[in-house]
C-alpha cells in the first residue's frame, strides 16, 4: 500500500500518519520517499483493516491511499497512471519522438569514440553509448578502459552536441561516472545487484535498467523498484534478449514485453536489439519490431568500423546501417501515431 502525503504536510502530519500506520499493524520499518507530488510511505498492508485505512486516508497530512495488487508500487501503472518521461537534454524518453541511442560496445580510444560520436550524430542518433567498465564473461577479455573511458566518451559526446550513457558496476563508481555520464546504464549482468541499484537511486542522474538475462518481468520491475524507493524517478527500461536454446542467436528478443509493460508500468521502455540477437543483420528489422510494438526508443551498437571492434563484433552496425536504421525507426514511429496505447491494468 502506498500513502501519498501532501507536498505541504508538516512534520507533525508525517509523524501523526506514521504513528497510525504502525497501530494499524503495519510492519515497519516504514519506508518513506520522496516522490513527486509529494512524500509517499510505502508499507506491508496484508494486515491493515478496511477501518484503520478509512482512518489514514482522512488524516490531515493524507492525500490518498493506493492499494496495488502487484510486487513492485512506485513502478506500477496503477500508482501512477501517466507515463514518466525522462528528459536528458533536449530528448525526451518517454515522449512523442522515439529515442535512439547509438555507438560502440566499447570505448577502445580517443579516435575510435570520437569517429563513433560523429557517425551517431550524422546518422540522427540522440545519445552516444560507450562502454568503458565492462562485465565481460570471460576475466582474460577486454575489461574496459575504465575511468578514461568515460572521460574520453563525454568529450566525444560533447564534442558532437550528444549526451553519453555509460555502464557502471560498482556501487563505490557511480559518482565518479555520474560526473561524466549524462545516464548510468545497470547492465543484465547487474540488474539483481542490489547495493549498486540503491546506489543509483541516489546519484540523481537517469538509469538505463537493463533487463537480466534470466529475468521475470517482475523481477526486472522489482529490481527498477529499488532504484525509485530511494527517490530517484527517472528509470528507463531496456529489454535485450533473454536466454533462449537456439545458438543461432545470442538471446531471444521479448519482444511481448514492450506492450505488456505500457499496461504494467509508466516508466519508458527500450530495446536492444544488438545483444538480443548478436548479428549486424538482424539488427534493425528488430529495432524496426520494437517501435512498432510501442517501444520508446532502441539501443544499438555501433562502430566507425564494425571488423575491428574490440567487443562484440559481430553485431555491430556501420554508420551508414544506423542512418538507414534511424530513418525506419522514424517512419514506423510516425506511421503509428493515430495509434493510442493501451494503459489499462
Ligand atoms: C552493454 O549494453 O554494453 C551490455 C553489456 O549489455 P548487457 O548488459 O545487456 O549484456
Ligand atoms: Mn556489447
Amino acid at each position: 500500500m502506498i500513502v501519498l502525503l501532501r507536498e505541504d504536510a508538516s512534520p507533525e502530519e508525517r509523524a501523526a500518519v506514521a504513528h497510525q500506520l504502525i497501530a494499524a499493524g503495519a510492519q515497519g520499518p516504514l519506508h518513506s520517499v520522496h516522490a513527486a507530488p509529494g512524500d509517499v510511505f510505502i508499507v506491508q498492508d496484508a494486515t491493515i483493516t478496511r477501518a484503520a485505512r478509512t482512518a489514514i486516508a482522512a488524516l490531515p497530512g493524507v492525500v490518498r491511499l493506493v492499494t496495488l495488487e502487484t510486487p513492485y508500487q512506485l513502478a506500477s501503472r496503477g500508482f501512477q497512471p501517466e507515463k514518466t518521461v525522462v528528459p536528458v537534454g533536449t530528448v525526451r524518453f518517454g515522449g512523442p519522438q522515439p529515442v535512439i541511442i547509438a555507438g560502440p560496445c566499447s570505448v577502445e580510444g580517443e579516435r575510435q569514440i570520437n569517429e563513433a560520436a560523429q557517425a551517431a550524430r550524422a546518422a540522427g542518433a540522440h545519445i552516444l553509448r560507450g562502454g568503458a567498465f565492462k562485465p565481460r564473461t570471460s576475466p582474460y577479455s577486454f575489461q574496459g578502459l575504465g575511468l578514461e573511458g568515460v572521460a574520453l566518451l563525454a568529450r566525444a559526446g560533447a564534442a558532437a552536441g550528444l549526451p553519453v550513457v555509460t555502464e557502471v558496476m560498482q556501487p563505490g563508481m557511480v559518482e565518479a561516472v555520474t560526473e561524466h555520464a549524462d545516464i548510468v546504464q545497470v547492465g543484465s549482468r547487474n540488474m539483481q545487484n542490489f547495493p549498486l541499484l540503491r546506489a543509483v537511486g541516489r546519484a540523481g542522474r537517469p538509469v538505463l535498467l537493463k533487463r537480466g538475462f534470466a529475468a521475470t518481468i517482475d523481477e526486472w520491475l522489482l529490481a527498477a523498484e529499488y532504484i525509485l524507493a530511494e527517490g530517484n524517478a527517472q528509470v528507463i527500461l531496456c529489454e535485450r534478449g533473454i536466454r533462449g536454446f537456439d545458438p543461432h542467436t545470442r538471446n531471444v528478443l521479448d519482444l511481448a514485453c514492450v506492450p505488456l509493460l505500457a499496461r504494467l508500468t509508466h516508466l519508458p521502455v527500450l530495446v536492444d536489439p544488438s545483444h538480443a540477437t548478436g548479428h549486424r543483420a538482424l539488427v534493425a528489422p528488430l529495432a524496426v519490431a520494437a517501435v512498432a510494438a510501442g517501444a520508446d526508443g532502441v539501443m544499438v551498437e555501433m562502430h566507425p568500423q564494425p571488423d575491428v571492434s574490440i567487443s562484440d563484433a559481430a553485431q555491430a552496425i556501420d554508420p551508414a546501417a544506423l542512418a538507414a536504421l534511424v530513418e525506419q525507426v522514424r517512419r514506423v514511429r510516425a506511421s503509428l501515431s493515430d495509434v493510442p496505447v493501451a494503459a489499462e491494468r
